[in-house]
């Protein structure tokens, strides 16, 4: 980590109210100590299953939600110290891709004037957006005659190739991503990916990408962060954590990915049951029940997430004797 990185958070803790039928309210912890950096001209990957509090982590990282505890801090000054100057730019300067594009047009506005919605902020004349409109739409592989067009009248790929163009007219030097490809087919989601690793080295970007989709991580990600009910299990280079895990879940997500090394009774035998509330969150070590290689130890006391060599971490107490 730099003595000043470009985006970090220290200590994320968040929780959520939730009430159920004949229950009172209760807390769900979706984040518990989480600590990230994100280096200039870096892609991070965050992985882990549904539930895993990964959504919550990068609305909170784009500032879109605040932390309970903990702080993100921009280039090493906390957010909630940033002047309005300084807020306005760390706003602009760091954008959102979401699942779901959709739900972040206005469906009554044409497209080529939800895109250029940053260049009317920043003061642009109309003969000064079009060129700067024609040519985002032209990068993410929109027709530039499109823009006229309703956002209702794309496909799924399309209005994420919007989103992402939206994203892009604010100059940003953070993009994160939050599932930017689930909702889409195969074909498409290739596509997306390509455009947004061309993107990356198109206008200097830094990525932080969420994704259930290891396989996909691994192809676009220089770190990966593996979470799981809230906290972070194992960190460390992409191809370092495909080639020599150092976490049973993170052995466990590899072995899932459909294709790759393991047969369907191996992949049983690694993940065992299915994944915790996070209301209950289970004690010492918070896999423990899913975990073949579990001790007394386990159960009581909580493995530290401990720096290996490369910036490789894990939060494990059988690391070294599992993994060597
Ligand atoms: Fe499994 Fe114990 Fe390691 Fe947790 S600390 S992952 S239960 S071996």
């Amino acid at each position: 980590m730099n003595p000043v990185s470009l985006l970090s958070a220290t200590d994320l803790y968040k929780t959520f109210r939730v009430s159920s039928q004949g229950h009172s309210t209760r807390s769900l912890t979706a984040l518990d100590r989480v600590s990230l950096h994100l280096e200039s001209g870096e892609t991070l990957g965050i992985a882990g299953e549904s539930g895993c509090g990964k959504s919550t982590l990068a609305k909170i990282m784009a500032g879109l939600l605040a932390p309970d505890a903990g702080a993100v801090l921009y280039k090493g000054t906390p957010l909630a110290e940033l002047g309005r100057d300084e807020g306005n730019v760390f706003r602009r300067k760091t954008q959102m891709i979401f699942q779901d594009p959709f739900s972040s047009l206005n469906p009554r506005m044409r497209i080529g004037d939800s895109i250029s919605e940053p260049f009317k902020i920043a003061g642009m004349t109309a003969p000064q957006q079009r060129p700067e409109l024609e040519r985002i739409m032209s990068a993410v592989g929109l027709a530039p005659e499109a823009a006229n067009r309703f956002p209702d009248e794309f496909s799924g790929g399309q209005r994420q190739r919007i989103g992402i163009a939206r994203a892009l007219a604010a100059s940003p030097e953070i993009l994160i991503a939050d599932e930017p490809v689930s909702s889409l087919d195969i074909s498409i989601q290739a596509q997306i990916i390509n455009i947004l690793l061309q993107m990356k080295s198109d206008f200097t970007l830094s990525m932080m990408i969420v994704s259930h989709n290891l396989l996909i991580l691994r192809h676009i990600c220089d770190r990966i962060i593996i979470m799981y009910l809230g906290a972070i299990v194992e960190s460390g280079p992409a191809a370092e954590l495909f080639s020599r895990c150092r976490h049973p879940y993170t052995e466990a997500l590899i072995a899932a990915i459909p294709g790759l090394h393991t047969t369907a009774a191996a992949k049983s035998e690694l993940l065992r049951d299915d994944l915790p509330s996070a209301l209950s969150i289970p004690s010492g070590c918070r896999f423990h029940p899913r975990c073949r290689h579990a001790v007394d130890r386990c159960r009581h006391e909580t493995p530290a997430l401990t720096e290996y060599s490369g910036g490789h971490s894990s939060a494990c107490h059988l690391s070294d004797s599992l993994f060597g």
